[in-house]
C-alpha cells in the first residue's frame, strides 16, 4: 500500500496531475482532502496493449526492467550498439530496395553512407554525443557488418516482397506485433522471414531461444497473408553466421501458448504491482540499475527523477509534484 505525500490540493486536480505524471499507472483508493496526503492508494498499472518479441523477451529476462521500459515507458539513453544496429538495418533496407543486379558491395557501402548522413542528426544518434573521430569509428564498425552480410548470402538472388514490414495479429486474447526486417519470396513461391542481428551470435545452447522472435514473425505472416513461411532465418552479421529454422504446427502452437501465458503473467503483475527484479549479467547494461532494489534503488521514484532530469536538461522548471 503506497502513501503519496502531497500538498493540500483539491482531490480532483490532484488525481488528474498524478495520472498525467505517471503514464500507465492506475490508482485505486480513497483521496482525503485537507490532510496533506492521499491515503489508502494502491498502485496498479495498465498492461501494454500488445506484445512484441522484444517486450516478451524483456519480461522473461527481468520483470522489473520490463515495467520500466514497456509499462512506464521511461526514456533510456541511446546506446552505441543499438544505434549501430539501426544504421546497418537502414543500409541493408536501402540495398534491397535496389534492382537485384545493382546489389553489390559498393552499392551497399554507398547506401551505408547515405543512411549515416540521414541518421547523424536524429536524436537517437545525436544523443550518443560522439566526436568526429568516434563517429568515423562508429560508421567503420557498421561497414564491417555490411561487408560481412555478403558472406552470408548473395543479395542479387533475393526477391524481397517486404522490407521493415510492420504486422499485427490477434492470437486468442493477445495482440502481438512485430517488424520483419525482410520477407522474401523464393523461386518456388515460398515465403522466407529474415531478421538481421548485429549483436553476438548465441551459443548452441541458446540457439532455440534466439529463434523465438522469428517464429512469432512466421505466425504474423500466416495470420496476415494466410501462408506460413517455409523458413525463418537469423543472420548474425558480427560472426557472420546464419541460424535457420522451419516453422511447424508445433512452433506455431508454441508461440500462441507462450504469448498467452506471458500476457496473463503481465496482467497479474500489473494488477498486483508486482514486478520483481531478476539479476543476471544483463544488469551491467540496464539503464535503470540506479532504481533497482537489487542495487539499493527505489523503483517508485524512477519516473519523477527522470522527469526532473529531462526538465533540467531542457531548461524547464521541475514538475510540481513528485511521486514518493
Ligand atoms: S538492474 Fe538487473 S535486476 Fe535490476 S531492473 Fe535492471 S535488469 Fe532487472
Amino acid at each position: 500500500m503506497a502513501i503519496l505525500r502531497t500538498p493540500e490540493r483539491f482531490p480532483g486536480e490532484l488525481v488528474a496531475e498524478l495520472v498525467a505524471n505517471a503514464p500507465g499507472k492506475r490508482f485505486a483508493g480513497r483521496v482525503s482532502q485537507g490532510t496533506g496526503r492521499v491515503a489508502g492508494v494502491e498502485q496498479r498499472w495498465n498492461p501494454p496493449y500488445s506484445l512484441s518479441p522484444s517486450s516478451m523477451g524483456a519480461f522473461t529476462t527481468c520483470p522489473l526492467a520490463f515495467r520500466f521500459s514497456y509499462v512506464q515507458r521511461l526514456p533510456e539513453p541511446p546506446s552505441p550498439a543499438a544505434s549501430r544496429g539501426t544504421l546497418v538495418h537502414r543500409a541493408l533496407e536501402r540495398l534491397h530496395d535496389r534492382p537485384a543486379a545493382e546489389r553489390t558491395v559498393e552499392a551497399a557501402l554507398a547506401d551505408l553512407a547515405i543512411a549515416a548522413s540521414e541518421l547523424e542528426s536524429h536524436p537517437e544518434f545525436a544523443g550518443l554525443e560522439l566526436t568526429p573521430e568516434q563517429w568515423d569509428n562508429f560508421v567503420a564498425e557498421a561497414e564491417t557488418h555490411v561487408r560481412r552480410y555478403f558472406d552470408l548470402e548473395d543479395p542479387t538472388t533475393v526477391q524481397a516482397v517486404g522490407l521493415e514490414l510492420k504486422l499485427e495479429a490477434d492470437l486468442g486474447s493477445v495482440r502481438v506485433r512485430g517488424i520483419i526486417d525482410r520477407l522474401d519470396l523464393t523461386a518456388d513461391g515460398e515465403l522466407v522471414v529474415t531478421d538481421y542481428k548485429t549483436g553476438s551470435a548465441p551459443s548452441e545452447r541458446w540457439e532455440q531461444k534466439s529463434l523465438a522472435g522469428v517464429h512469432l514473425y512466421a505466425v504474423l505472416c500466416e495470420q496476415n497473408f494466410g501462408v506460413r513461411p517455409a523458413r525463418v532465418q537469423l543472420l548474425y552479421l558480427s560472426k557472420p553466421e546464419a541460424i535457420v529454422a522451419l516453422p511447424t504446427d508445433s512452433t506455431v502452437r508454441g508461440v500462441a501458448m507462450k504469448s498467452a501465458a506471458l500476457m496473463q503473467a503481465i496482467r497479474k503483475a500489473c494488477d498486483k504491482n508486482d514486478f520483481r527484479p531478476r539479476t543476471s549479467n544483463l544488469c551491467d547494461y540496464c539503464s535503470f540499475q540506479e532504481f533497482c532494489p537489487s542495487f539499493g534503488g527505489d523503483p517508485d521514484i524512477a519516473h519523477a527523477v527522470l522527469a526532473d532530469r529531462a526538465s533540467a536538461a531542457a531548461g524547464r522548471p521541475p514538475l510540481p509534484l513528485g511521486l514518493s
